[in-house]
């Protein structure tokens, strides 16, 4: 989905105990990363910015709380938790479903790629 792997996200995960007791993790990420335009396919960047509080609460009792609250996650307190994998699952959810250059920001919106435009003879070459 990414457009070049040079894009970089920062993270921060803090853990702390909830009001009512359950253990709990605050996820931070914010970064940079290239997508490819919908329109023109040219990478455009997205800027990242999410945040996520994760919950743990006994498997058998994840139901109860699953979609209570919009950004924040249950999850099983007897599973290992995998950071990266916690970084990089928030960072493919708050990527847009279809990347766009701004209005007009394309690359074909001018007519011609820029490509072309570098390659169109000047005038002075035709005489
Ligand atoms: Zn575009």
């Amino acid at each position: 989905m990414l457009a070049d792997p040079e894009g970089t996200i920062l993270y921060r995960l803090k853990g702390y105990s909830r009001k009512d007791g359950k253990p709990a993790i605050a996820l931070e990420i914010q970064g940079e990363v290239s997508l490819s335009c919908q329109r023109c396919l040219e990478p455009v960047r997205h800027r990242l910015r999410s945040e996520r509080s994760l919950v743990f609460v006994p498997a058998s009792r994840l139901a109860d709380f699953e979609d209570e609250e919009d950004d924040t996650d249950y999850l099983p307190v007897e599973d290992p938790v995998e950071p990266l994998a916690l970084v990089d699952e928030e960072a493919v959810l708050s990527l847009p479903m279809s990347p766009r250059h701004q209005e007009g920001g394309c690359s074909t919106d001018s007519g011609m790629s820029r490509l072309q435009r570098e390659c169109a003879p000047q005038e002075s070459d035709l005489h």
